[in-house]
């Protein structure tokens, strides 16, 4: 394994784990200042910056964009629903591929408004990434499910298994990976296997931690070390895979860690990267 602490590089921040108190600008320079060299913005935050102002300050920089958050959101009460999803996720494509982003994240989406059909929302994914994927392949910008836990399949995404966005790889082909967040997978009796099985298409490999007790179901991720996830043993089998990519922090905690300045939280994600990850 790598040392972590000698690949200072590989850290990135998902800009959501300091929004609440800094802007995307803000953000920026606070990472050029940390000597944070990668990462992952989200697009209500570009918009409110202005593509591209956003662009500009990511190119003075000098940052890596290693994922954009986020596409997907597929599933529609009707067809004219689901045609509003796709060119929504068209946009999502040409933005990322304006900020150099190595691949766009995609939050899959869950039952529409109304439904009890988990399986034909499952289908409604399947042929939603399909359809975005006629667009981004050519274009050559990589796609990533990112399961998510099942306590969201109700209303962010019913690919909760790594398992389940490996098929949905295997069966769409080329142009579209996976993205390993250790707070949606920890728990999975499979995710050894399944993280082998994915290989090269992991596009991302995501850090935070699950704290006991849970007081929010979105909100209360925990710093790393902070929690129960065995972050070193699941980053050992995505690089045994064959990811050499960027460790991504991404802390929605509204309790706690959006509350504080956010130049102490980017001293601690640094030292915690290198520490606990
Ligand atoms: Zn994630």
């Amino acid at each position: 394994m790598r040392d972590l602490a000698r690949h200072p590089e590989l850290l990135s921040l998902n800009t959501a784990t300091v929004r609440e108190r800094w802007t995307l600008a803000q953000i920026i320079e606070g990472c050029a200042r940390h000597g944070i060299r990668a990462i992952a913005p989200w697009r209500e935050q570009v918009a409110a910056c202005g593509l591209e102002t956003a662009v500009g300050l990511i190119r003075t920089h000098g940052l890596r964009v290693n994922g954009y958050c986020r596409g997907g959101m597929f599933p529609a009460a009707d067809a004219a629903g689901r045609a509003r999803a796709l060119e929504d996720n068209h946009r999502a494509v040409d933005e990322a591929l304006a900020l150099g982003a190595e691949c766009l994240v995609l939050v899959v989406g869950g039952l529409p408004a109304g439904s009890k059909d988990i399986a034909g929302a499952r289908q409604q994914v399947k042929d939603g990434i399909a359809a975005l994927l006629e667009y981004a392949r050519p274009q050559r910008l990589p796609l990533a499910i990112e399961p998510l836990h099942p306590m969201y399949a109700a209303d962010r995404a019913c690919v909760n298994t790594l398992a389940q966005a490996n098929d949905l790889c295997d069966a769409l082909g080329e142009g579209v990976g996976v993205a390993v967040d250790v707070y949606h997978v920890w728990w999975d009796p499979a995710l050894k296997r399944e993280i082998a099985r994915a290989g090269r298409r992991i596009l991302g490999f995501h850090v935070c931690d699950w704290l006991v007790p849970t007081t929010d179901l979105l909100l209360d991720r925990g710093m790393m070390g902070d929690g129960i996830i065995d972050i070193a043993k699941i980053r050992g089998w995505v690089e045994a895979a064959g990811y050499d990519g960027c460790v991504e922090v991404e802390i929605f905690s509204a309790r706690n860690w959006w509350q504080r300045d956010p130049d102490e939280v980017l001293q601690i994600v640094r030292e915690r990267y290198a520490s606990v990850c």
